[in-house]
C-alpha cells in the first residue's frame, strides 16, 4: 500500500502544475517561501499583497468587490522548529482523535491513526497522506523526531484535524450553495482532446443537472451563470456574498499537453503558514493570513467530503485533495469554498467519459451524496 502510495506521489508531484489556466489571472513575481526553514534568518519576510489583484484588461469588471466586509490580512509565522512540530501519537492521544499503530512496510516506517472518522496513513518524507480512500496533501512531509512521527503544528490543526474531528462551526444555516460552472462566452476553458468540445460546456451542464437534485435534497442552489455569458472570478465570488451563501463550489475540468493524465482533484485554499501544493508560477507567500482562511477547517472538510465522492461515484483516479493560493475564487470567500477538477480532456478515455450525459449524470450525483 505504502509502494503505491508513494509512487502516486512521485507521479503527482511530476504532474502538479497542471490543469486549466483560466482559474487565476494574477501575474504575480514567482515567490515560493521556504516553510520548514533550517534557520531562523531564513523566514520568509512579510510582504502585504491585495488579496485579489485588478483583473487583467479585457475582463469584465462590472461586479465591485466587497471589501468592507474583508478581513484584514496577518502575517503569520511559517518557521516551526522541529522541536515545536506535533507528535502525532501524544496529539492524537490527548485530543480523544482515537489511536495510532506503527507500521512498517517495504522498509518505509509510518504511524496510522484509527479513528472513528476512518483511518488516515501518514509516512515520514511523504506530503500526501491517505484517509478513508483519498488522498489529501500536507505542507510539509511529517518527520521523526526523537523516535516519533512529527507533522507540522498547521498541518496537524488546518489538515489532520478537519478530517478525524469535523468542524464544530459547519456554516448550514439557511443551506445555501453557490455553484459556478468555470468559464464561460470568450472564456472557454479546456477543451475535449477528442472532439474541441469546450470546458465551459462541459462545466456549466455539470451544474445544471446538480441543481435539482439538490435542491430536491434541501439546498437552495444559484449558478454563478446559467448560459455562456462572460464572468470575472471577482464577479463569480461576488454572486456568493450577495446571495450569503453557506457554501461555495467551483466546478472545472482539466487538460494538459499529454495524454496520459486523468482523474479528479480538489482544491481548497492553503491554510496560513503552510507552502501550497500547488503555485503554477504565481506568488505564495505562506505568512498570509487570507480572508478564505477563516473557513480552513470547513474548506478541507466539505473538500473530502465532495472529492471522496467523486471519486467514487465515477471510479476516476484520485489525484487528491491540494492547496493553492493563486485560485481567485478561493481567496476572497466569506465562507467555506472549494474547486473540484472533474477530469482531463486531454486524456482520450476520460474525454469520452465526460462527452457522455450519463457520466455528467454522475459526477453531478456526486455533489448531492456528498451534501445530503
Ligand atoms: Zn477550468
Amino acid at each position: 500500500m505504502l509502494r503505491i502510495l508513494f509512487s502516486v506521489m512521485l507521479i503527482g508531484s511530476l504532474l502538479w502544475g497542471t490543469g486549466c489556466r483560466t482559474t487565476a489571472r494574477r501575474a504575480a513575481p514567482i515567490v515560493v517561501p521556504p516553510v520548514a526553514a533550517p534557520s531562523p534568518l531564513q523566514v520568509t519576510p512579510v510582504v502585504p499583497v491585495p488579496p485579489v489583484p485588478h483583473p487583467a484588461p479585457g475582463t469584465n469588471q462590472t461586479v465591485a468587490l466587497p471589501g468592507p466586509r474583508l478581513a484584514p490580512l496577518v502575517a503569520v509565522p511559517v518557521y516551526y522548529p522541529l522541536a515545536q512540530w506535533v507528535c502525532v501519537t501524544n496529539w492524537v492521544r490527548t485530543n480523544g482523535l482515537g489511536r495510532t499503530v506503527a507500521l512498517t512496510h517495504n522498509g518505509i516506517r509510518a504511524v496510522q491513526i484509527v479513528s472513528p472518522m476512518g483511518n488516515l496513513l501518514l509516512a515520514a518524507g511523504s506530503r500526501v497522506v491517505r484517509h478513508e480512500g483519498v488522498e489529501v496533501a500536507l505542507g510539509c512531509a511529517p518527520q521523526w523526531h526523537q523516535g516519533y512521527l512529527h507533522v507540522h503544528p498547521v498541518d496537524a490543526s488546518r489538515t489532520l484535524r478537519p478530517l478525524l474531528q469535523p468542524p464544530a462551526e459547519i456554516l448550514h444555516t439557511n443551506r445555501l450553495l453557490v455553484l459556478d460552472p468555470g468559464h464561460g462566452g470568450s472564456n472557454p476553458g479546456t477543451r475535449s482532446c477528442l472532439n474541441s468540445r469546450l470546458e465551459k460546456e462541459f462545466t456549466l451542464d455539470w451544474a445544471m443537472r446538480a441543481r435539482p437534485l439538490l435542491e430536491a435534497n434541501g439546498w437552495q442552489v444559484v449558478l454563478t451563470r446559467t448560459n455562456d455569458s462572460d464572468l470575472s472570478l471577482t464577479g463569480r465570488v461576488a454572486v456568493a456574498d450577495f446571495q450569503q451563501a453557506d457554501l461555495f463550489v467551483s466546478l472545472h475540468f482539466n487538460a494538459v499537453a499529454q495524454p496520459e493524465p486523468s482523474g479528479v482533484e480538489t482544491y481548497c485554499l492553503t491554510p496560513a503558514g503552510l507552502a501550497s501544493t500547488i503555485t503554477r508560477k504565481y506568488e505564495d507567500n505562506a505568512s498570509l493570513m487570507l480572508p478564505g482562511n477563516r473557513f480552513d477547517p470547513q474548506n478541507l472538510h466539505y473538500a473530502a467530503k465532495l472529492h471522496r465522492s467523486l471519486v467514487r461515484q465515477t471510479g476516476a483516479v484520485d489525484r487528491g485533495i491540494k492547496r493553492a493560493r493563486f485560485m481567485d475564487v478561493l481567496v476572497t470567500q466569506q465562507r467555506p469554498a472549494l474547486l473540484l477538477e472533474g477530469g482531463y480532456l486531454s486524456n482520450p478515455s476520460e474525454a469520452r467519459r465526460i462527452g457522455d450525459p450519463a457520466y455528467r449524470q454522475k459526477l453531478a450525483e456526486a455533489l448531492v451524496r456528498a451534501l445530503p
